[in-house]
């Protein structure tokens, strides 16, 4: 089977023989894998463009639990929050807001709608602590503009809090520079390895002004045990020690190969498909798209057999589309182990599957 998906992704065959190839898992309360743990962090750090004095908390979670950990650690029932809410992944944040009782008001996007200012300005004159963002809301495919939530933020005094997790690594991203004060990333989408852990950068002034003065009413997901572990590259729970191993891998390996040019890599490959994809009887989106992932829009409700047809005949698996898309769109990954050769083969499958569709079989 091969992944045209966005998490897990096809990952590198390197690591894939590596770690998954029969290797054991170390025993981790030792100096050699604080060691790994302390220079996947700082790897973290520069491929996120933050100060080493911001701190990363790593979780041995999906990336819900990071979202959700993050508003309970950051935010209390006397805040108010904005909320961008343009799929799948912005209804996640309004959810864990009515969980744990933090008040807040919900921009609400509508499918197909670009986010842009007057979507902003009608909630200029309201005292808010902070923005919660899902930058690439990927139910959608939709990157938003960063450099307009960061002057919003910035004018009105807000932190930003970003859901990068199908964009980090994907697009161009820049915490310091955009002001962010928490990245939500975790290791099965951009970092391409296993799902299983999520890892949330908080600047220095969410550490100190908040994240050390909250009262957490849970244990696994206070950020202040993690804090004070890891000055020792150390997490106060068992972390998945396998996927800590291919984090520091693949992270190193971005760097080896400089981040722009891998970024580099995953923007042909995307603009790539999205030109070949026209010899298809689909159309796209006209809102900004992240690199990462293409949703492409059926002309006919053929979307859902497709996505079959193409799993149990051709071995490929790309993401279905949830909601009222289910029949119209599919959307497929540009990162992990492509190239625009996988593209080719790709489309011409595609190809095969939508006349199978189309002729009943
Ligand atoms: C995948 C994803 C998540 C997290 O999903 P999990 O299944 O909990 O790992 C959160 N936000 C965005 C934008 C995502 O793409």
């Amino acid at each position: 089977m091969r992944l045209f998906t966005i998490g897990p992704v096809q990952m590198s065959t390197d690591i894939v023989t590596k770690f998954r190839g029969g290797e054991q898992v170390p025993y981790f309360r030792t100096p050699e894998f604080s060691q790994l743990m302390l220079e996947t962090d700082h790897l973290m750090k520069r491929l996120v463009h933050t100060a080493e004095s911001s701190r990363t908390i790593y979780l041995t979670a999906s990336g819900t639990a990071a979202m959700e950990a993050t508003v309970m650690n950051c935010f209390t029932p006397s805040d108010r929050l904005l909320v961008i809410n343009g799929g799948t992944f912005g209804q996640r944040f309004v959810d864990i807001c009515n969980i744990h009782h933090i008040p807040y008001d919900v921009i609400r996007l509508p499918y197909g709608e670009t986010l842009g200012e007057q979507h902003l300005l009608s909630f200029a004159d309201r005292d808010y602590t902070a923005l919660l963002v899902n930058i690439d809301e990927t139910s959608t495919g939709q990157l938003y503009d960063i450099d307009l939530l960061h002057k919003f933020c910035q004018a009105h005094d807000m932190y930003l809090v970003v859901d990068a997790i199908s964009s980090f690594l994907c697009d161009p991203y820049d915490m310091d520079r955009f002001g962010i004060d928490v990245t939500i990333s975790s290791t099965q989408k951009g970092a391409c390895v296993e799902p299983g852990m999520a890892m949330v950068v908080l600047s220095n002034r969410m550490v100190q002004e908040r994240v050390l003065r909250q009262s957490v009413r849970s244990l696994y997901f206070d950020f202040k045990l993690y804090l004070d572990n890891f000055q020792r590259g150390q997490t106060p729970f068992t972390p998945a020690v396998g996927i800590c191993q291919e984090l520091h891998a693949s992270l190193q390996c971005i760097d080896e190969i400089g981040l722009e040019k891998h970024l580099a890599h995953i923007a042909t490959v995307a603009h790539d498909f999205r030109t070949k994809v026209q010899a298809l009887p689909v159309s796209l989106p006209g809102f900004p798209l992240s690199n990462a992932i293409t949703p492409i829009l059926f002309d006919e409700p053929i979307a859902y057999r497709v996505f079959e047809v193409l799993k149990d005949c051709y071995e490929i698996m790309v993401n279905p589309t949830g909601g009222p898309l289910h029949d119209k769109s599919l959307r497929i990954a540009h990162i992990g182990e492509t190239d625009c050769q996988n593209n080719d083969m790709l489309i011409e499958k595609m190809q095969q599957a939508i006349a199978d569709v189309k002729a009943g079989r």
